[in-house]
C-alpha cells in the first residue's frame, strides 16, 4: 500500500527525519543531521537495523534535504511509495489551531509567527522550503506544536500586562508539545474511554519540559507560555522565574538582556543547579553515587513539576488522571516517585514496585488498584500523529 510518508522536525542545529508506514505504525527509515551549519555537520541514516553516517560540507537544510533525496534515490521502492511530507512547526499563533496542507497562504501565516519563535520558526520554514524545491510532487502538511492549546480560554491566555501588548504584538500564552498531548489524549482514551470525558493532566518531562491539564479531550490550561521558556524547570531552561531577576543579573553582571536570556535558556534548569549536567540519567547516576547537588536539582524538578500540576488542577472539572510522557516521563522511576508523593494529598498514590518494574516503551498503569486518581505512563510518539495528520489531509 502506498501511504509512506517522510516525517521532518527540523531544528536550527539539527534536522530529524523518518520515514513511516502503515498509516504511521511501522518506522522504515529513521534519521538525524547535527551540527548544521558547522565544517563537521553530518547525517545518519538508520535503515534495515544499519546505520550509515554521510558527511554534509557545510550542512545547511537545503543540503540535508538533498542526502535525504539522494539516499532515496538510491532506494526507489520506497520512494514510489511516498504520498507525502509531514513538517513538525513549533509556533503556529494564532492562526492554526489544526494541522494543515501548505500552500502560499499557509507558508505566509507560518513566517508571520517567526517573530513569536525566532530560534524555531525560520528554520522549520528551511525545511518546508527545501522539500518544495526537491519534492515538488509531494504535498506538505504542517502540524503545530501549539495547535492543541487554541481550545484554552482568555482568562488562562492573557498575562497581566497592559491588554495593548495582546491587542498590538499577540503576545499571550501559546503552549507547546501540543502534538504530543493530543496524541497522550488520544491514546488514553483508547486505554480507557471514559478519559475522552474527564479531567487528566499530562507531564511532558523531557530536555524540554511542560504539563497539560485536559479537559474532555481539550486542553485548557498548559504551563508554557509565548515561548517554550515558561513553567517548568527543565534539562537547561530556568522555567518560571520572578522577572526582576532578569534586570538584577544584568546590573549586576553587566550583562545585556539577550546575554541574560541565554542564561535562562542554556545555563539555567538542571545543568544550572547541579553545575554537572542536563541529564537526568547523568544526575541520577551522580545522585547514587552520594553528589548531593546533582539529589537537590532532581528534587527541584520534582517539586516545580508537582506544583504546576497542582496549580493545573484547578482548571480541571475533576483531577481523574495523571499521565507522565518524555524520556524523563517514560524512564525515570525517582522523577515519577518524587512528583506523585507530593501530590499526594490529592489522592494521588503509585504502587512503588510497579513503578520499578514498568516495561519500557509500554502503556502502563503505575497507581494502586484502588486508587481512584489513575496515574499511567504513555511514551509519546510525535512522528505518528504527524504521519496521521499527514495522509489525513492528503486523503481529505
Ligand atoms: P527532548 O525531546 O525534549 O530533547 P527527551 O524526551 O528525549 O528530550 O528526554 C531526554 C531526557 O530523558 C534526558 O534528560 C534523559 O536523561 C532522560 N532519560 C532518558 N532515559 C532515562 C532513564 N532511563 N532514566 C532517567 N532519565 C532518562
Amino acid at each position: 500500500m502506498n501511504d509512506f510518508i517522510l516525517v521532518i522536525n527540523s531544528g536550527s542545529s539539527s534536522l530529524k527525519f523518518a520515514i513511516l508506514s502503515q498509516q504511521g505504525k511501522q518506522v522504515i527509515l529513521e534519521g538525524i543531521a547535527e551540527r548544521l551549519g558547522s565544517e563537521s555537520a553530518s547525517i545518519d541514516f538508520e535503515y534495515n537495523q544499519t546505520k550509515e553516517t554521510v558527511s554534509l560540507n557545510l550542512g545547511s537544510h537545503q543540503d540535508v534535504l538533498t542526502s535525504i533525496k539522494s539516499w532515496l534515490d538510491q532506494h526507489p521502492h520506497i520512494t514510489e511509495k511516498l504520498i507525502g511530507i509531514g513538517h513538525r512547526v513549533v509556533h503556529g499563533g494564532e492562526s492554526f489551531s489544526q494541522s494543515v496542507l501548505i500552500d502560499d497562504k499557509a507558508m505566509n501565516a507560518i513566517e508571520a509567527c517567526a517573530n513569536l519563535a525566532p530560534l524555531h520558526n525560520p528554520a522549520n520554514i528551511k525545511g518546508i522550503t527545501a522539500c518544495a524545491n526537491l519534492f515538488a510532487n509531494l504535498p506538505q502538511v504542517a502540524v503545530f506544536d501549539t495547535a492543541f492549546h487554541q481550545s484554552l480560554k482568555q482568562e488562562q491566555y492573557l498575562y497581566p500586562i497592559p491588554m495593548h501588548f495582546y491587542r498590538d504584538h499577540t503576545l499571550r500564552k501559546y503552549g507547546f508539545h501540543g502534538t504530543s498531548y493530543r496524541y497522550i489524549s488520544q491514546t488514553l482514551s483508547q486505554v480507557d474511554e471514559q478519559s475522552l470525558h474527564q479531567g487528566v493532566i499530562v507531564a511532558h518531562l523531557g530536555n524540554g519540559a511542560s504539563v497539560c491539564a485536559i479537559q474532555d479531550g481539550k486542553s485548557v490550561d498548559t504551563s508554557m507560555g509565548l515561548t517554550p521558556l515558561d513553567g517548568l524547570m527543565m534539562g537547561t531552561r530556568s522555567g518560571s522565574i520572578d522577572p526582576m531577576i532578569l534586570s538584577f543579573v544584568a546590573k549586576a553582571e553587566g550583562k545585556s538582556l539577550d546575554d541574560c536570556l541565554n542564561i535562562l535558556n542554556k545555563e539555567s534548569g538542571l545543568l544550572g543547579i547541579s553545575e554537572l549536567s542536563n541529564d537526568c540519567r547523568t544526575l541520577e547516576e551522580a545522585m547514587k553515587a552520594g553528589d548531593e547537588r546533582a539529589k537537590l536539582a532532581l528534587d527541584m524538578f520534582c517539586t516545580r513539576t508537582a506544583k504546576s500540576i497542582a496549580a493545573l488542577a484547578t482548571s480541571l472539572t475533576t483531577f481523574d488522571h495523571l499521565v507522565f510522557t518524555g524520556g524523563i516521563g517514560e524512564n525515570s522511576v525517582y522523577v515519577r516517585q518524587q512528583v506523585c508523593q507530593a501530590l499526594n494529598l490529592f489522592g494521588i498514590e503509585i504502587d512503588k514496585q510497579t513503578n520499578i518494574d514498568l516495561p519500557r516503551k509500554q502503556i502502563h498503569k503505575i497507581s494502586k488498584a484502588q486508587n481512584n486518581k489513575t496515574v499511567w505512563v504513555i511514551p509519546t510518539n510525535e512522528e505518528l500523529m504527524i504521519a496521521l495528520d499527514t495522509i489525513h489531509l492528503i486523503q481529505a
